[in-house]
């Protein structure tokens, strides 16, 4: 291969003259305590049992992961910041709501989005096909296709808070594309 078929130019300058989109990565991180209920709300839906999740919204884990995905990945700041638990406008809201919310600020800085993979951190209940149901929730939240989105789910082996049921967590990460120019 000759010299000249290397890139030399910056990631972006090699971006803006091909006229591809450059990509921005956003990952998302929650926990909630779990405690005897009746159920709790995972990534909109809800799961069945004996447990609920604490917290001041509807205290569902994975979505408030996918927004700080979504947060991060256009540099907006974080979940606390749009949503703080001290206002009472959040006392049991729907998380959903929240991922409305930032998706309109993503889009609002002129970026797209790509494809979502999420990481559910819990002992039991097994998720089952509830993990198919939940891709679904998430494709219809952003408007993307489902075979971008992927859930998965993780058990802790019986290890520390997550491994003894005392709490349920999430990962998500999140690939938005901006086009070439654009300065979110
Ligand atoms: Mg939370």
């Amino acid at each position: 291969m000759l010299k000249e078929d290397f890139h030399v130019g910056s990631a972006e300058t090699s971006a803006m003259e091909s006229g591809l989109m450059s990509s921005r990565i956003g990952l998302g991180f929650d926990i909630h305590r779990l405690v005897p209920g009746k159920g709790f709300r995972l990534g909109g839906l809800e799961v069945p049992g004996e447990l609920r999740t604490e917290g001041h919204s509807d205290a569902d884990p994975l979505l408030h992961a996918l927004v700080d995905a979504l947060l991060g990945a256009a540099a907006r700041g974080d979940i606390g910041e749009h949503f703080p638990d001290t206002d009472a406008r959040w006392k049991g809201v729907d998380s959903r709501i929240f991922v409305e919310k930032a998706k309109k600020m993503v889009e609002e800085a002129g970026l797209t989005i790509g494809n979502v993979d999420a990481t559910v951190f819990l002992e039991r209940p097994k998720l089952g096909p509830l993990k198919k149901e939940i891709r679904k929730v998430i494709a219809e939240l952003l408007q993307i296709d489902v075979r971008n989105v992927s859930v998965k789910a993780k058990t802790l082996e019986g290890l520390g808070s997550i491994g003894t049921s005392k709490a349920v967590a999430a990962h998500v990460g999140i690939m938005l594309h901006e086009p070439p120019g654009a300065a979110p």
